[in-house]
């Protein structure tokens, strides 16, 4: 859920909202008392709030990562490198 940053127009009151893309945003000032219109400061707010979010992104994800290469290390050692595919050795000589 994205976080979206609100600045009071009439009293200068910064916040910041955790709210769905689907909610519609906020126009009225938190204040008691403040009927101020709000502005939403997305631009500004979106490059630190994308920071802190892209971090848990890239642990989350570098973790997962982690897990998929620890187990890709454990299966191919713990099956032996004899492939048969291999083709077969020549025992019999062809001029015999
Ligand atoms: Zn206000």
């Amino acid at each position: 859920m994205p976080t979206y940053e609100y600045e009071c127009q009439t009293c200068g009151h910064p916040f910041e909202i955790r709210q769905s893309m689907k909610d519609p945003h906020l126009t009225d000032c938190p204040q008691p008392g403040c009927p101020g219109p709000l502005k939403r400061k997305i631009g500004l707010g979106s490059g630190l709030i994308f920071k802190g979010s892209g971090f848990y992104i890239t642990d989350y994800r570098s973790d997962s990562y982690k897990a998929a290469a620890k187990k890709d290390a454990t299966s191919s050692s713990a099956s032996p490198p004899a492939a048969p595919a291999s083709p077969p050795p020549p025992s019999k000589p062809a001029g015999s």
